[in-house]
């Protein structure tokens, strides 16, 4: 191992410092160095002080030039955060619910989200904030809508090139597909979907879903497919929830009026989940299936009786 105490072969008073930071991609010291050698001169600090104040900083520098790089490469149509969800307007979810998607294990556990509901409700924020998370957590996030991986993948897959395609979904970290059901996807929608969800659920990789489609069922008509539709939400809820937002819409929220139907709804809980359920209670994975397959929702009294 070098010892860089012997005597150096050059002066350390002129050598230019700069080819050899660039060499080591040191971009931060490559900048700040020479002002913070003079500040700790100034201030008689320590040498161990100094290196200690440059390579946190340098490291700091780096995390957010590659939390920068992720969040571009996610192409989120916007950024939210999960700090700027007001759960006041969905009663019916709690942070505490969305906890297990928060952290490193959403991805190395492989969780999966469905978050249904009408417009404006905060479907596409949660999907977004949950994603940038796990870039926050050192993770890579792709957002896509349906009708956009769908439209892509059939293309590609009738020029014989789906398996390449295939790639741009299966490799990230965290893939959304957005707004499943707002369009009448092609006809080879369930297909192509298909393609990935298997791919990703082999991989154990989370995948995040938003559609105003319920029951779920419906995901059978929008996909031209019930068999592989049915197959598609059931990978995904292998290891993953559904979670129903039941408030207002964001959007339209000083319209109570407009809302009038979503206040109606009584206490039931929100959420069905698959095998990983939590915090709550919950049916069983097979029971919450039969139950979405019917449309039907649990309510609280019968849950309670037919669960404990
Ligand atoms: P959806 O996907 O359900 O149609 P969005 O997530 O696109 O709804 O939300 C529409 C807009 O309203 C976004 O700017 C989002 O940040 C905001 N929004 C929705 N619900 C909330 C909420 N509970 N708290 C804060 N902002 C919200
Ligand atoms: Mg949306």
């Amino acid at each position: 191992m070098l010892n860089p105490l012997v005597p150096l072969p050059f002066d350390p008073h002129t050598i230019d410092l700069d080819p050899l930071l660039r060499q080591l991609h040191l971009s931060y010291t490559r900048t700040a160095w020479v002002e913070l050698v003079a500040q700790c001169d100034s201030q008689n600090v320590s040498c161990r002080e100094f290196l200690v104040r440059l390579l946190t900083a340098e490291v700091a520098t780096r995390q957010q030039s590659r939390i920068r790089k992720s969040t571009h490469q996610a192409r989120f149509p916007f950024l939210k955060t999960i700090e700027e969800f007001d759960f006041s307007l969905q009663p019916h979810l709690r942070l505490a619910t969305l906890g297990p998607f928060l952290g490193p294990e959403m991805v190395t556990e492989g969780r999966c989200l469905i978050l249904q509901g009408e417009p404006g409700r905060g479907k596409t924020h949660i999907a977004i904030a949950i994603a940038y998370r796990a870039i926050l957590n050192g993770f890579i996030a792709k957002f896509t809508h349906a009708a956009e991986l769908i439209d892509h993948l059939s293309a590609e897959s009738r020029k014989g090139n789906l398996r390449q395609a295939l790639t741009a979904y299966v490799n990230p970290h965290v893939l959304i597909i957005d707004e499943v059901g707002y369009l009448s996807h092609g006809p080879e929608a369930a297909n192509v979907l298909f393609h990935v969800v298997q791919q990703r659920h082999a991989k154990k990789k989370p995948m995040i879903f938003t559609t105003n489609k319920a029951p779920l069922t419906q995901w059978g008509d929008v996909l031209h497919d019930k068999d592989l539709a049915d197959t598609i939400v059931d990978r995904v809820l292998e290891r993953g929830r559904l979670i129903v937002l039941q408030g207002p819409s964001y959007r339209t929220k000083h319209l109570p009026k407009l809302d009038q139907s979503s206040q109606q709804h009584d206490h039931q809980l929100d959420t069905i989940s698959g095998k990983n359920a939590t915090q709550f209670p919950e049916p069983t994975r097979a029971f919450s299936l039969a139950l979405l397959w019917s449309g039907r929702r649990p309510s609280v009294r019968k849950r309670s009786s037919a669960f404990c």
